[in-house]
């Protein structure tokens, strides 16, 4: 719900979800109903592409969670690997940090993720190139820090 006595309150979103050609394909998933959703809620986007924050080029090789899951990356027991087995691990935790560090800085309280992304996605992600249920690495961070995660597919127009 909007804020009656303030400044809409500030989400975080994927920044791909917003239109920017941040995907490791160099393409987006613009989703038009959920920037409709935003404002009708009276919502304010922050973007945030975790992948480029964590200094990934764009496009990029595409990776994904080696074996177990998110978790057991940020408590620095499994990697995350590209296609070409090249170990991305630490970009992806600097773009979580990054992710987190946005929220602070901004209030965030809230963010609304790509699904199946290997950073963004919420009850889906990457893991050995199979989509599989669980969290990226930004969504589990952020869900550690109390941030709400909401799950979204990137729905045009
Ligand atoms: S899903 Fe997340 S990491 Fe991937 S392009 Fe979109 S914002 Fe960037």
């Amino acid at each position: 719900m909007p804020r009656a006595d303030g400044p809409p309150e500030p989400v975080l979103v994927s920044a791909c979800l917003l239109g920017r050609r941040c995907r490791y394909d160099g393409r987006e998933n613009h989703d038009g109903v959920l920037e409709r959703e935003l404002a009708r809620r009276g919502l304010r986007a922050v973007p945030c592409c975790p992948e480029e924050a964590g200094g990934l080029p764009t496009p990029r090789p595409p990776a994904w969670i080696e074996r177990d899951d998110a978790e057991a990356v940020l408590d620095g027991r499994a990697r995350v690997v590209t296609d070409a087995g090249a170990d991305a691990t630490a970009a992806f935790l600097a773009g979580a940090r990054h992710a987190l560090e946005t929220c602070r800085a901004h209030g965030v309280r809230r963010a609304f993720l790509k699904e199946r992304s290997p950073s963004c996605g919420v009850a889906c992600t990457h893991v050995n190139d199979a989509v599989t249920p669980g969290p990226g690495v930004t969504a589990a961070l952020l869900r550690r820090h109390g941030i709400e995660v909401e799950g979204v597919e990137g729905r045009r127009p």
